[in-house]
């Protein structure tokens, strides 16, 4: 029988009997390891009373005490980043040293958040008016939702929990029912580093437990990472619930590589943004944009570095691991079989790739179509698999025009060896985040993460500055101590003076 991996509610695991469950594989192996229990609303009532609770401390909670607890977990977060990395292996699939990046990714959102001291001071005004000072604080908003997507299981949780708990706040989070360890070995580090029961709860499941969060009235704030329909239904749900939201959706991240580019870095960042995480990233390259004449010997030289990809299991030292599941492996080999049927000339094909002694994993190898249209389903959808597209373009505002024409704009990266064509590109192009000679950039923790248009619904980014001011509202307060020299009725609308 496989073990259970419970809700964690009110610093424990909530011991529950679950209704329905859900299992988590071992992608490398096919075999299932665990069964996740899935949340009805009730489990979600209760872990919202936990995080309602425990905010009517917290919100008090001195900002030394706060900062004590969140260097505490930045300390246990670093010991112990190699087994959450094998635990983020075992279920997600990505090879040991990507998980690992991951957890490092994650653990800059704890140290930006060591600093929020600092980050939460307000503004004083002495003297607005004679006698009459103006101050601002910033204060927690209450319990926090957090909805995080199965392909960076350690790592979005870490881009919200860090800010939201260090602003005040208690938190819920709802991680992928696909790979949910990782947000409970989390939760275990919060508890050690002395975060207090309540602050942080884990509940699991589906679109149900996701509803009851949408839907509580004691959830103030929902940050939502994942697919752009299930982003935009969220945004749209919760908005209309009266909650703050900021929902990051999906991605088609273009590399526009001009003519004086140098081919071999761009084919090096092209294979390595394209296939680590087996394509599995909201910042994986999707589709590369060869501009006239480079075409060829991009292609060309993209396929040498492919032949050369081991694919395996992520804790033999493989280069690429396998998809999640198989339902998701088997969907994204019809956009394979899509390409082919739509005229694209398929350059290498993953399908049929074989792991020895792991016949049963959810495997897929590296796939290259050239020459792709962008009205092809290999072009126009989000495929988040090892499937790479070039398109090729005549000139650099066909290029543009390629990429505006998109309906996402997460991420891109330009390649050239021209300042000025760089310039022009980081200005023009209607993406969030954007890469010079660097595959699709993660801000670091002290900026913000967020794409525009279809990938991100909301005005706050995540994390960073953004992360601060969406899990904080401002208050203005204006104060008059007693002064003779002040004071009768006055029925005019107050001025300063
Ligand atoms: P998903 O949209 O299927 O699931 C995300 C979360 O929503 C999960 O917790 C899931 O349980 C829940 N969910 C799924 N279906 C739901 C429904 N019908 N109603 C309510 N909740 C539902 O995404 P995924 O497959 O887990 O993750 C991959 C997607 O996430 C990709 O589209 C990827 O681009 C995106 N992503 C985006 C970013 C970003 O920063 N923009 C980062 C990582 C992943």
């Amino acid at each position: 029988m496989a073990n259970l991996i419970d809700h964690w509610i009110g610093g424990a695991n909530a011991e529950s009997t679950p209704q329905r469950t859900g299992d988590v594989f071992d992608p490398a192996t096919g075999q299932v390891r665990d069964r996740v229990a899935f949340a009805e609303a009730s489990d979600v009532d209760t872990a919202v009373a936990s995080a309602a609770e425990a905010f009517k401390s917290w919100r008090r909670t001195s900002l030394s005490r706060r900062t004590n607890v969140l260097f505490a977990f930045r300390e246990l977060l670093n010991r112990h980043a190699g087994e959450l990395a094998e635990i983020i292996t075992a279920e997600h699939g990505k090879v040991v040293p990507d998980a690992a990046g991951e957890v490092q990714r994650g653990l800059e959102n704890v140290e930006y958040a060591c600093g929020i001291p600092n980050l939460l001071k307000g503004g004083f005004s002495e003297n607005a008016s004679t006698g009459v000072d103006v101050h601002s604080v910033h204060q927690p908003l209450g319990v926090a939702g957090v909805i995080s997507p199965f392909n960076f299981p350690a790592m979005v949780p870490l881009w919200f929990v860090p800010t939201a708990i260090a602003c005040g706040n208690t938190v819920v989070l709802k991680p992928s029912e696909k790979d949910p360890s990782a947000a409970m070995f989390i939760a275990q580090l919060w508890r050690e580093a002395g975060l207090p029961d309540g602050v942080l709860n884990v509940v699991h499941g589906d679109k149900v437990a996701v509803d009851a969060v949408l839907g509580h009235r004691d959830v103030k704030a929902v940050s939502f990472v994942g697919s752009t329909p299930i982003a935009r239904y969220v945004y749209e749900t919760a908005t209309g619930n009266g909650k703050r939201v900021q929902a990051l959706g999906g991605a088609k991240n273009h590399m526009v590589v001009l003519p004086d580019a140098d081919l071999d870095l761009a084919a090096d960042a092209a294979v390595s943004a394209g296939f680590g995480s087996a394509g599995e990233r909201c910042m994986a390259v999707s589709a590369v944009v060869a501009v006239d004449p480079v075409g060829d010997e991009l292609v060309t030289k993209i396929a040498e570095r492919m032949a050369k990809l081991d694919i395996g299991d992520g804790r033999r030292g493989s280069d690429m691991g396998p998809l999640v599941t198989a339902a998701h492996r088997d969907r994204v080999t019809s956009y394979v079989e899509a390409g082919e049927r739509s005229g694209a000339e398929l350059v290498v094909d993953g399908r049929g790739v074989r792991v020895d002694g792991a016949e049963d994993g959810f495997w897929l190898g590296p796939t290259l179509f050239d020459h792709v249209g962008t009205d092809m389903s290999i072009y126009t959808d989000e495929i988040f698999g090892p499937v790479l597209s070039v398109l090729r373009a005549p000139t650099y505002e066909h290029a543009l025009k390629v990429l505006d024409d998109n309906p996402y704009g997460n991420g891109t990266a330009v390649f050239t060896e021209n300042g000025g064509a760089a310039r022009q590109f980081c200005e023009e192009v209607e993406v969030g985040m954007v890469g010079v000679n660097v595959p699709i950039p993660v801000p670091v923790s002290y900026y913000s993460f967020g794409g525009w248009k279809d990938s991100l619904f909301g005005d706050s980014h995540a994390y960073g500055p953004d992360g601060v001011h969406f899990y904080t509202r401002t208050k203005a307060i204006t104060t008059r101590w007693p002064d003779p020299s002040h004071g009768g009725v006055n029925l005019g609308f107050p001025q300063n003076d």
